[in-house]
């Protein structure tokens, strides 16, 4: 039968995954699930955001309510500004910050600036999912660095990889899906090799605030600004205040900054001045830094139920990452075990995960999986980890 319609090549080529189908279940409230990516609802600071709501639209109401410029709202994009500058970035002026509808959003704007059909971009193996479909929509050919403990390797980016790279997109801090984080002599050497070769580095760090282990590390922003490399940095309010604000930030060199103000006014004239001027109010005199604590103390004790568990449960066969921050945990199955096969026969145990094929752009390597471990309660962990010990355990012995 003829369809009414006739969608676009591009749109043609996006296909469902067979994971999303699988994790429809995953809904039902019987399933422990270690899907999803959702951050833990208890860390949301209902009562200040309410608060902070209430006095912008009693005090500010009818400019909140109004149109605002797609640059962002003033004071939050100083805000920001301010805040690189206290991380060390160096000098940030509020012309080189944009205000984006979640960095989700900034991944399809970088896109949209950047790629070009077949045009190549670099990515770590694996990557954050939603990245590579957000990229992909723009066609472009995926060159895929290689990473091990420590985070991508800087070697790994030959001079053939790195030739007419539009940029690399890197994921330095407890890395989705992976939980590893990129050591210090890595973020210098890669924004070094990055300087000389003239690649822009994307550095999505949405999880940077969620350390609860180890020393922080300086972001790639504030490296590749003494390197002389070209670094967007993408910042999120999804992890630190809550995703359902939908509130993200780019920091670039002024020029990009200016080209992505053109495509985000293209895409949907800016985001909400409502929920700008509340996260400013709510932020404004270092909310943060007391919020913060708390919220790092809920995810190091999830993660730390789940390791326990996974010690506990899981046969030697697999390894798995020890996260210092973030949400996820990466587990490496042997080689035989399909983690798509793994999954079907947790589904009807009532546990799921999120298998680890997805999250590479070529060659998938199908025995690893990731855990997220931050909505489920501790008991409920014990439980699921328990089960999935014992499947794993199963598909060895056959
Ligand atoms: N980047 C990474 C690595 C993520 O894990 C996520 C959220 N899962 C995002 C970007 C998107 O975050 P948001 O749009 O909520 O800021």
């Amino acid at each position: 039968m003829p369809t009414p319609y006739t969608f676009s090549q591009r749109a043609e080529k996006i296909t469902s995954s067979t994971i999303r189908e699988i994790l429809k279940v995953t809904e039902r409230p019987e399933i422990i699930s270690f899907a999803g990516g959702l951050p833990a609802p208890v860390g949301f600071p209902l009562r200040d955001m309410n608060a902070a709501f209430d006095r912008v639209l009693g005090q500010n109401g009818r400019t909140a309510l109004q149109y605002g410029p797609t640059e962002g709202y003033t004071p939050l994009r100083e805000w920001v500004a301010s805040d690189m500058q206290r991380r060390g970035a160096g000098q940030v002026g509020t012309e080189e910050v944009l205000i984006v509808s979640g960095s989700q959003q900034a991944l399809d704007l970088l896109g949209k600036l950047f790629i070009d059909p077949g045009s190549n971009v670099l990515v770590e193996a694996p990557s954050y999912l939603g990245a590579l479909q957000s990229f992909s929509l723009y066609e472009p050919n995926y060159v895929t660095v290689p990473t091990d403990e420590g985070g991508l390797i800087p070697a790994g980016l030959t001079d053939e990889r790195v030739r007419d790279a539009r940029f690399i997109y890197a994921l330095p801090n407890f890395q989705n899906p992976t939980g590893r984080t990129l050591t210090l002599e890595r973020r210098q050497a890669l924004v070094q090799r990055c300087a000389e070769a003239g690649v822009p580095v994307v550095e999505d760090d949405p999880y940077g605030d969620l350390r609860y282990a180890g020393e922080a590390l300086p972001s790639l922003l504030a490296l590749g600004r003494q390197a002389g490399a070209t670094v967007v940095r993408l910042g999120s309010f999804s992890k630190v205040l809550a995703p359902g604000l939908r509130l993200g930030y780019i920091v670039a060199p002024a020029p990009i900054i200016s080209k992505l103000v053109q495509i985000k006014q293209a895409t949907d004239l800016h985001t909400s001045t409502l929920t700008q001027m509340a996260v400013y109010e709510t932020i404004k005199d270092g909310f943060l830094d007391e919020h913060l604590p708390a919220v790092r103390e809920i995810y190091r004790k999830q993660c730390g139920y789940m390791l326990e568990a996974m010690q506990a449960h899981f046969p030697s066969t697999a390894s798995w990452t020890q996260p210092e921050g973030g949400m996820f945990i990466w587990v490496t199955l042997p080689q035989h075990i399909d983690a798509h096969e793994l999954l079907a026969r947790a589904v009807a145990q009532n546990v799921a995960f999120v298998p680890g094929a997805p999250f590479f752009a070529d060659e998938a390597r199908h025995n690893t999986l990731r855990l997220s471990f931050v909505t489920v309660p501790e008991a409920r962990i014990r439980e699921g980890i328990a089960i999935l010990g014992r499947l794993i355990a199963e598909s060895h012995a056959t």
